[in-house]
């Protein structure tokens, strides 16, 4: 890394201050390492990251999805090349459109062969028949990513209404609401399956504890509604129990879903790690991005035994604000530096990590959703004043001398 920093000609102040900052004081804030220490601890020797390969770089699956997604993932591209980020991209389009399954299994493919995706959410239109699953689930399904993570804490120069707010979010990922089991057998009757497993429910619940002894947390909270959803909420509730046993150095308790939206708009401090069933997750994400100011900020992950996707927290679109460069692109960089963490690229994660976190104290480069009048190009340039005449060089001058 020191060659990296010494050999580019970088005279911006700006950058200077964030890469000195960021090697002498790694960022310690939002989403750090949600595995970023996997290679020292029991739980994360679970998933191996994909070895790297031709001569040290990683080859990643790029799926730019809809919306804003394909901007965004340019913009990750471009700042990677302009930080000698040794990472390949292999692209794969999905048309969601289509009805044939041919796009989405070509991604699974090309995540089955690389390890490792960054996505942008694919749409899912409403109106499609109950048989068109959506691209997204199908391929979290496809690969097992059981876990999805979202770390939610309150950014540097964000205006919210709670301060000091730092939750992790482990939601279910595979079951629950989205078994896309429906049917109407009788006209004006329909039913809508919930699938509520002993095994995953307790892989999950594992999940949850082992992350929260890993990271240093305290307690851990089941969201449920096992009230009314006695056997299918009730079985999870249990399974989260029988985990929690195994934890005597972690408190665990337990509240119920609509209890737990209430506590979250007005008490969100209270909460440390929170663990939940699908649909659930679904909405205590969003109702916790909002509380961190929004989606455009928060960065998401998606782990299985064997792979892992990275992606915002809040999977949205975003079809309306697409291809008019005001995307705030602070969560997909975040969930970049994500995935960098998860290829033990840790250094780069953290330089990106940290110019993206000192960017967001500046008021002047916000952008529309966080009340400012900056640009998605604003956000991103501040992070590499020079980006422009560095990026003209072909790409092998640019990586290849310095990594
Ligand atoms: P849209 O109305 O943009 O088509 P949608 O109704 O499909 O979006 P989502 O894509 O889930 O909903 O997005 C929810 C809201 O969050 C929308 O208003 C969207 O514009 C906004 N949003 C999502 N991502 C970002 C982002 N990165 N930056 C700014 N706003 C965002």
């Amino acid at each position: 890394m020191a060659a990296v920093r010494s050999s580019l000609p970088l005279s911006s102040k700006v950058l200077t201050q964030i890469w000195s900052g960021c090697f002498s004081n790694p960022a310690k804030a939002f989403g750090i390492g949600l595995c970023s220490r996997r290679d020292r601890s029991t739980y994360t020797g679970q998933i191996i990251p994909p070895p790297a390969k031709y001569g040290g770089r990683h080859t990643v699956a790029l799926i730019p999805g809809d919306g804003i997604g394909p901007e965004l993932l340019n913009h990750v591209r471009e700042l990677f090349r302009f930080s000698c980020v040794p990472v390949d991209f292999e692209v794969v389009n999905v048309n969601s459109g289509l009805a044939a399954e041919d796009d989405i299994n070509n991604a699974i493919t090309a995540i089955r062969r690389n390890g490792v995706a960054l996505k942008g959410n694919i749409e899912t239109n409403h109106t499609m028949p109950p048989s068109h699953k959506s691209r997204n689930n199908l391929l979290r399904t496809s690969l097992d990513l059981y876990a999805n993570v979202m770390h939610c804490q309150s950014l540097p120069g964000v205006q919210t209404r709670h301060k000091n707010i730092d939750i992790i979010i482990i939601r279910e990922n595979t079951e629950g609401e989205y078994s896309s089991l429906e049917h109407e057998s009788v006209s004006g009757v329909v039913e809508s399956l919930k699938i509520i497993t002993r095994l995953n429910s307790l892989r999950i619940a594992d999940y949850a504890f082992k992350l929260a002894r890993e990271k240093g947390r305290r307690r851990v909270t089941a969201v449920h509604k096992a009230n009314i959803m006695k056997l299918g909420d009730g079985l999870f509730l249990q399974c989260c129990k029988e985990v929690a046993s195994g934890y005597p150095d972690i408190t665990f308790d337990s509240m119920i879903v609509d209890n737990t939206t209430m506590q979250l708009v007005s008490k969100p401090q209270q909460f440390d790690v929170m663990v939940m069933p699908n649909l659930y997750g679904n909405v205590v994400s969003n109702v916790c991005a909002g509380l961190v100011g929004g989606p455009g900020l928060v960065p998401g992950a998606n782990y299985g035994r064997n792979y892992a996707v990275f992606e915002t927290a809040t999977r949205n679109t975003g079809k309306s604000i697409a291809d008019r460069n005001i995307a705030n692109p602070t969560a997909m960089l975040l969930a970049s530096c994500l995935m960098l963490d998860h290829l033990k690229l840790h250094d780069y994660a953290n330089m990106i990590r940290t110019a993206v976190l000192t960017t967001m104290n500046e008021t002047r480069l916000h952008t529309a959703d966080i009340g400012g009048q900056g640009t998605t190009s604003d956000v991103v340039q501040a992070q590499h004043p020079e980006w422009k005449p560095i990026c003209r060089r072909p790409r092998h001058d640019v990586c290849f001398a310095h990594v």
